[in-house]
């Protein structure tokens, strides 16, 4: 392949996803826009026509500004690509440093950092403008750049490690550096997933020990129902930032936590926690998130094979606008383009995501009344202003859950 022949087929890749991207959240906004003026059947009896309209104008807000975010980041590839932008840090790092590994770090972390400077403006219309305007957001613009400060924070002092080791690893290890890559990316992966409930979430959320005695009581029994064991139940004071709710699990054998947010507690009855608890407990049941690491880890195997297949080739570097092939180069390249080539992978994993939550929804269904759960989703969709009136397409799409009425009717039919 030539290097033109390559370029060619990037901007057609490009052109593919960005243009199947517009298309699919134009049909999502007028289908939207055609089902606004009434609730749908299933919901008349729960939710009102003015928090119907409420949730359509949220989605509709929320889509279009996906569309003007995802024509930024186009830009902000093709500047940094073809546009020569990589090459202008490459060449300032190797006047600035010595050796390779230092050459291709300084690179990396200049273009991440200017990304994420240039994509800021984005995050903090969404949170101060859309989330503000339908009441969801709770953070103050100091806690804004608090976390953002944080987050950078824990960001270098774990990735860039990682990043000198894999550099490492891909100039010594020879032909088949991708597979000692793979087996540091998994190592890093399992470890965070070990230190994040009990080291890095704490530094944003607070996390108290569940109080109230009789929710206690009421999990313990589901718990032992299920066979569970959980090294303690926690309440996280998510709406410091966000009216919007949810609980979740984190941590592996013994060590599993289990978190409410309180917004989630103020909202939900007794019973509906317990069948929302209940559906994350199918989630483990059914051990989707091993299945989930199993996959990611399958995939990201592949992909390291087929980086070490491209990095060996010239086009993949010129036909991408870079002029000084490396090792560093190659890795930054590839992962900027692979989510135009992978986009089209994305319903697929949908697909398995949303196969996941209707096993956990009957595995909910069969421990508690389903009519809870049916409840607690209901409230959920209300209080934060979820659609129930996606576009089919757009939703098979994106959506990593059923859509509202599907997914109830499934729970109803149980
Ligand atoms: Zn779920």
């Amino acid at each position: 392949m030539t290097s033109t022949q390559f370029t060619i087929i990037f901007i057609a890749a490009l052109a593919i996803t960005t243009l199947t991207k517009l298309w699919l959240a134009r049909r999502h906004l007028s289908h939207i826009a055609t089902h606004r003026s009434a609730v749908p059947d299933a919901f008349r009896e729960n939710i009102d026509l003015e928090n119907h309209q409420k949730a359509a104008d949220y989605t509709s807000t929320k889509t279009r500004f996906a569309i003007w975010g995802g024509l930024f980041d186009v830009a902000l590839l093709l500047a940094f690509t073809l546009g020569g932008g990589i090459q202008f840090f490459a060449d300032l790092s190797n006047t600035g440093f010595d050796t390779p590994i230092l050459q291709g770090m300084a690179t990396i972390v200049a273009v991440m950092m200017l990304s994420s400077v240039l994509e800021s403006p984005f995050n903090l219309y969404r949170t101060f403008v859309i989330e503000a305007r339908f009441g969801f957001n709770k953070m103050t613009l100091g806690l804004y750049f608090k976390d953002a400060f944080k987050g950078q924070l824990v960001g270098a002092l774990l990735g860039i490690p990682l990043l000198l080791g894999v550099l490492w690893l891909m100039d010594r290890m020879g032909e088949y550096w991708w597979l000692y890559v793979w087996l540091v990316w998994m190592a890093f992966n399992l470890l965070l997933l070990f230190i994040y409930p009990t080291y890095i979430a704490p530094l944003f959320n607070k996390f108290t020990p569940m109080q109230d005695e009789e929710m206690k009581a009421r999990i313990g029994s589901l718990l032992q129902r299920c066979g569970f064991t959980s090294s303690g139940l926690f309440v996280m004071d998510g709406s410091k930032r966000s009216a919007h709710g949810n609980a979740y699990f984190t941590g592996f054998g013994k060590s599993k936590r289990i978190v409410f947010f309180d917004t989630l507690l103020e909202r939900l009855s007794g019973s509906e926690i317990e069948a929302v608890l209940a559906h994350e407990l199918g989630h483990f049941k059914h051990r989707h998130v091993v299945k989930r690491i199993a996959t990611t880890f399958a995939m990201s195997l592949g992909f390291l094979w087929l980086l070490g297949q491209l990095m060996q080739t010239s086009w993949f570097y010129q036909g991408l606008g870079v002029s000084t092939p490396s090792t560093a180069l190659a890795l930054l390249l590839f992962f900027m383009v692979m989510p135009v080539f992978s986009f089209l992978l994305q319903p697929l994993m949908s697909a398995y995501s949303r196969k996941h939550e209707f096993e956990a929804d009957a595995y909910a269904a069969k421990q508690t009344a389903s009519s809870d759960l049916v409840n607690a989703l209901v409230k959920l969709y209300q209080d934060n202003a979820s659609t129930l009136t996606p576009d089919p397409l757009y939703s098979r799409f994106y959506d990593s859950h059923p859509p509202a009425a599907i997914r109830i009717a499934h729970l109803q039919a149980q």
